[in-house]
């Protein structure tokens, strides 16, 4: 058995402080007092609410959180192949400049005069941004990749209004990111599904016959959620140009194209980045996100305001822009986000946000060509950042994309996507990001073959797992059902 980086030992148990905490404990010891107690009555206002907090002692208190703190798993910890999320190592350096206290500490009510700097860190990433996709025009608002979308999607209804055109659908293909549907149908759009071709990537004929003067376009994804570059992506935007539409580009999967595609010139009109996937932003709990959106020039008036902009030497807000669509988000976004995306791009540089994205593309197609033999390969082609397979093989000796993940748990490994996108049955998507290099790509790799000779040879082994967690496997269906949320 390959050796991952997990094994059992000093995990400890701990149970929750209202099970540990003793009547009488206390954080702190404190002389008798010598004066008339002044609380009293509140202590038992306190008493009576019912209120009943547990007892503990600092060292309770300590631990408890210091033990929780390390169940904690992140991309700090080890290798998160997470597909579709980019779960990449982000330089500490980037903290550091967001927490720079006049950075950090700016308010957002200071007048122009007085924020020169954020302003300018505001404008010269929307310049890199602009660079970086080849788009015109650049909004830093939206605080997620879905608002970048929806933020999309309101430009389109904002464009055909002021043209004075009534369309209604606009098409969305199936292996799009589930974001990308309920944003259009928030803006009234009705999503029009696009079958993708059994190559895992859009077939030119069919956007063509579904392509009409009702409809506002087409949101695509490229590289799309497959992990494959949609090559015919010219032709699909001239055909939706071609009937007065517009193309709105997906771009959480950036990270594979740094610097490398030119989307104006590919015909998108609009897309979103997502900063913290791409531009060094720790994520996965919530939060806090960036999804600035990239737009041509025709859609720059209908940008959310204010815009940032600069005159000489000095920048200013503009709030009269009778054309945009509004604000987004109070104040300017999640700015912390938008100063680590600025300190990311200033110290990669153009060449090494290329090549960054060059070895995303090379380790992922280095876990596809080392795992090939032994799992389903969903798609022939060679992929971009991530690579799906299935559990087809595995399925004769029933085991199931659900069981080889459980188990990597117990070998260390965050387990990667599993059952998505839906257009794969049974999919296993890895993403192993440029963070990696090559001896904890070949530990992941030979420990995931391990698991699929567990798997061929005690069925039963995989199917309990995860086994030495603290944690075993959930019943799923029970805890989305009847969640248990006392505590
Ligand atoms: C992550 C992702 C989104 C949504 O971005 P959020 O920032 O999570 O809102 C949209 N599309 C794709 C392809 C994604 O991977």
């Amino acid at each position: 058995m390959t050796h991952g980086p997990g094994i059992s030992g000093l995990i400890l148990e701990e149970p929750l402080l209202w099970e540990k905490g003793k009547q009488g404990r206390s954080a702190f010891s404190m002389p008798e007092q010598d004066v008339p107690e002044a609380f009293s009555e509140i202590d038992e206002n306190l008493l009576e609410s019912g209120i009943d907090f547990p007892d503990l002692s600092e060292v309770d208190v300590v631990r408890h959180y210091t033990r929780l703190s390390g169940w904690n798993f992140g991309v700090d910890t080890g290798m998160y192949p997470l597909g579709s999320c980019t779960m990449k190592y982000n330089p500490k350096i980037n903290e550091k400049m967001a927490a720079t206290p006049g950075i950090a500490m700016a308010h957002p009510l200071l007048a122009d005069e007085l924020s020169q700097g954020t302003l300018q860190v505001m404008f010269e990433l929307q310049t890199f941004l602009a660079n970086l996709t080849g788009m015109d025009a650049v909004s830093l608002q939206p605080a997620a990749g879905a608002q970048g979308e929806m933020a999309g999607m309101l430009l389109f209804a904002a464009y055909f209004r002021k043209k004075g055109e009534k369309r209604t659908k606009i098409l969305i293909p199936d292996t799009a990111h589930g974001t990308n549907p309920a944003s259009a149908a928030l803006c009234g759009f009705k999503p029009v599904l696009l079958e993708s071709s059994p190559d895992g990537t859009l077939d030119v004929q069919t956007v063509a016959d579904l392509m009409d003067e009702e409809t506002v376009g087409i949101m695509l994804t490229n590289p799309n959620t497959l992990g494959l570059f949609e090559e015919s992506i010219r032709e699909i935007t001239a055909i939706i140009h071609a009937k007065g539409g517009l193309v709105y580009g997906d771009g959480a999967n950036m990270n594979a194209v740094m610097g490398i595609v030119d989307f104006k010139r590919c015909g998108v009109d609009v897309m979103h980045l997502n900063l913290h996937k791409t531009f060094s932003t720790p994520h996965g709990g919530g939060g806090p996100g960036a999804g600035p959106i990239c737009v041509v020039e025709k859609l720059q008036p209908f940008l959310p305001k204010p815009w940032v902009i600069k005159t000489g030497s000095s920048y200013h807000l503009e709030y009269d822009c009778p054309d945009s669509i509004g604000r987004l988000h109070a104040f300017f976004g999640n700015f912390s986000v938008l100063v680590k995306a600025y300190s990311y791009i200033l110290s990669m540089g153009a060449k090494n946000l290329k090549k960054a994205s060059q070895l995303a593309v090379l380790n992922a197609n280095y876990v596809r060509e080392s795992l090939r033999d032994v799992l389903h390969l969903a798609y022939e082609k060679p992929c971009m950042h991530e690579c799906v397979f299935s559990d087809k093989i595995q399925n004769e000796y029933k085991i199931t994309t659900l069981d080889m993940a459980k188990r990597l748990i117990d070998h260390g490994y965050h387990p990667p996507t599993i059952y998505f996108p839906l257009v794969v049955p049974g999919a296993i998507m890895i993403e192993p990001t440029e963070t990696e290099n090559k001896d904890d790509l070949d530990q992941f790799i030979a420990v995931f073959k391990d698991v699929i000779r567990e798997g061929r040879e005690d069925g039963e082994r995989l199917r309990q797992a995860p086994t030495i967690t603290k944690i075993r496997r959930l019943d799923e269906t029970l805890a989305a059902r009847r969640p248990c949320l006392v505590g």
